[in-house]
Formats: C-alpha cells, sequence, structure tokens
C-alpha cells in the first residue's frame, strides 16, 4: 500500500469503486456503429430533450450572466418551483440534480455507524452515498410483486435505531407506485423518510406526495429536472422539505451549488411546462403501446410502469447475454449485476421510431 493510503478514512478505502457508464461517443467507436445509430434506453433520459426555451435561455436569453456567480439562494427558480409545487419557497432547496440532495441529507444527519434503512430492489445512490458518508446500510428487500415489506422495515428500525428510510414512488427500477397508506404508516416512525419522486411526473398522481410535505415533521420528497424536462445534463433538482430540515441543510450546501445555465434553464422549462407536459404525455403513452409488444416475445416477461421506464424479466436465457447482444447492434438497455435483478433488463421509454429498432433487434433475437 503506498503510504497515501493512511491518511484516507477507512470507510472509503474499504469501498469498491464506483462502475462509471460509458460516454456515447467513447461506446460508439467501441462498438463500430456511427453514433446517430444508437438507440439509447438505458438511462431514462428524455428522447425529446429539453425545452427550446430553456436552449434559448442557456445560450443567453435576457441575462447572459456566465462571468457572474450564480444566485446562491435560487431566488427565482425557487419561486417558479413554488408556483409549480404549491408549496412556499421556505420549503423548498435546490441541488445540482436530485443526487446532490442525497448526499446533502446523508451529510446532515449521518454520523459514523448510524444506520439508514434502503429497499432495494431500488435506486443505488442511497447505499452508496449512505457507505461514503460512513453509514450503515440495513436492507429490507422488498416483496416478490417489489411492494414494501412494511413489517419488515418497523422491524430494522427498531433493532438499529435507523434514522433515515429512502424511498422511490414510482420505483426504479421496477416503475410501481408506493400506495399512500404504506407511506402513511411508516411515516408514524421515529425517523425521517425521504421520498423520491424522480418520475412523478410520468406517473398521473399530480403533485404526489410532495403536495404532502409540511403536514408531517419528517416528510422530505425529492424531484429532479433530469427526466420529465429533459435536462439531465446540466444537473438540477429540488427537495421540498420540512421547514426544519431546509433550515439545515442551508447551512451545508456549498453556496453555487446550482449553475447560472442549469438555473436559467430550469426556470424557463418550469415556464414552458405545457410543452413538456405534452412531452410527458407521449412518452406515457408510448409506454403503454411498449408494454404488450414486449410482452409478445417468448423471453420477456415486462411489469407495468407508471414512470419512463419498463422492468422486464428475461426468461429461459441470460438477461446480461441478451444485454449485450442488442448493444452489438446499437440498442442499449440497462441490466444489473445485482443478485436481485440479474434476471432483469430495463428499458428507458424513447420515441415510437426507437421502439421500433428495439422490437426488431428483439425478434430477431427470438429466431
Ligand atoms: C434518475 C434518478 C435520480 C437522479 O436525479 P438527478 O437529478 O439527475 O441527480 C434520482 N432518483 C432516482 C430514483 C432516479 O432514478
Amino acid at each position: 500500500m503506498p503510504i497515501g493510503s493512511n491518511f484516507i478514512r477507512p470507510e472509503i478505502a474499504g469501498l469498491e469503486p464506483y462502475t462509471p457508464i460509458l460516454p456515447l461517443d467513447v461506446l460508439a467507436t467501441r462498438l463500430g456503429l456511427p453514433i446517430e445509430q444508437l438507440v439509447k434506453l438505458d438511462a431514462n433520459e428524455n428522447p425529446y430533450g429539453p425545452s427550446p426555451r430553456a436552449l434559448a435561455a442557456m445560450a443567453g436569453g435576457h441575462r447572459p450572466m456566465v462571468h457572474i456567480y450564480p444566485d446562491p439562494e435560487h431566488t427565482r427558480l425557487r419561486a417558479a418551483l413554488a408556483d409549480y409545487t404549491g408549496q412556499p419557497v421556505e420549503r423548498i432547496l435546490c441541488g445540482a440534480g436530485a443526487d446532490e440532495l442525497i448526499d446533502l441529507i446523508l451529510r446532515l444527519c449521518i454520523a459514523p455507524g448510524d444506520t439508514v434503512i434502503d429497499c432495494p430492489p431500488t435506486f443505488g445512490m442511497y447505499s452508496f452515498d449512505t457507505s461514503v458518508n460512513g453509514g450503515r446500510v440495513a436492507t429490507v428487500v422488498r416483496r416478490p410483486d417489489f411492494s414494501l415489506d412494511l413489517e419488515g422495515i418497523e422491524r430494522a428500525v427498531a433493532a438499529t435505531g435507523a434514522k433515515i428510510l429512502f424511498l422511490t414512488a414510482p420505483n426504479n427500477p421496477t416503475g410501481n407506485l408506493l400506495p399512500p397508506a404504506d407511506l402513511e404508516r411508516l411515516l408514524q416512525l421515529p425517523l425521517l423518510v425521504v421520498v423520491d419522486e424522480a418520475y412523478v411526473e410520468f406517473a398521473g398522481v399530480g403533485q404526489g406526495f410532495g403536495a404532502q410535505v409540511g403536514q408531517y415533521e419528517n416528510l422530505a420528497v425529492l424531484r429532479t429536472f433530469s427526466k420529465w424536462a429533459g435536462l439531465a445534463g446540466l444537473r438540477v433538482g429540488y427537495g421540498l422539505l420540512p421547514e426544519w430540515l431546509a433550515a439545515q441543510l442551508w447551512k451545508i450546501k456549498q453556496p453555487y451549488n446550482v449553475s447560472v445555465a442549469a438555473q436559467e434553464a430550469a426556470i424557463a422549462s418550469l415556464a414552458d411546462r405545457e410543452h413538456l407536459l405534452a412531452n410527458v404525455a407521449r412518452i406515457v403513452a408510448e409506454r403503454e403501446r411498449l408494454l404488450p409488444l414486449l410482452a409478445e416475445l417468448p423471453f420477456l416477461r415486462p411489469i407495468p410502469s407508471a414512470a419512463n421506464f419498463i422492468l422486464c424479466r428475461v426468461e429461459g436465457r441470460s438477461a446480461r447475454e441478451l444485454k449485450l447482444a442488442l448493444e452489438r447492434q446499437g440498442v442499449l438497455l440497462r441490466h444489473y449485476s445485482t443478485p436481485l435483478l440479474r434476471d432483469y433488463v430495463r428499458v428507458s421509454i424513447g420515441t415510437p421510431a426507437q421502439s421500433e429498432a428495439l422490437l426488431a433487434s428483439l425478434q430477431a433475437l427470438a429466431t
């Protein structure tokens, strides 16, 4: 071990390195395919891209101010979000993606050895950031239908004194909703419940659990512009938070965490929400069209979803081999190596043309 290793926090030194996703141009070169030919259905990105008004706002718009530091309080963006969510600006805090807010909440609450409850299969960042922050992850696996094991969570809280429970609604990658009665029951537990609503716009539930923030001391909701607003590359998300949590997070957030470009694009997106929500409706319609077509393939069992992706169980063949065979044809899906998801692939919903390319490749593999 090099001497420098002595300076590393032991909980970090013991972590497995994170496997990053390959940039599209690198992957295209590796596959020997032109980049325009790739059908990218692996990261739940928006196939219709951002609002033209967001692009114009970033290009200069009415405030060409990239030489000036961004507003650390995100004043205009929070006002626009108050209008969009119905929550007061005092309960809103923005981050460089919802991912930054997950990390900030953990940095705020978790001392080394404290416990966080994670309910896989779910989004990987909760357990990743818990480990980075020196916390312990208590895992309560979902039931076979991917609903939450409520008794298991209650037992884990009693046994560990956990401080935070992360839930995702709709869940990624399984696509199922969180029943309001389940959340209501879990909010009785003595811990902070963070509900990640990254996909709420696709779920047809209005403002979802975001509307209930403020009614409970221990409910926080996370949102993002990455999926519905097509701004994944800009990194902008927000929390709807009880006042006590917002006040403490303000103390530790980096002042300039959301760039000028990201703030302007997010504000313009909210002003152009009708256009963006029409794209969301097209994605939802495509999801409903694609589900029965995927079910026709003898080796796929697609699971109904309330988000912009469909998880499919792969039967009678290897899910990983299927993912790699599609990749060689330029169709990119998500596969997970974790034991709970080894037999699944996740298909992000693209345009109808992208679905046709996917179906053609799948049918070619069926014969
Ligand atoms: C995509 C995703 C995020 C990431 O949001 P960013 O704003 O891009 O950081 C957060 N939570 C879930 C469940 C996601 O799927």
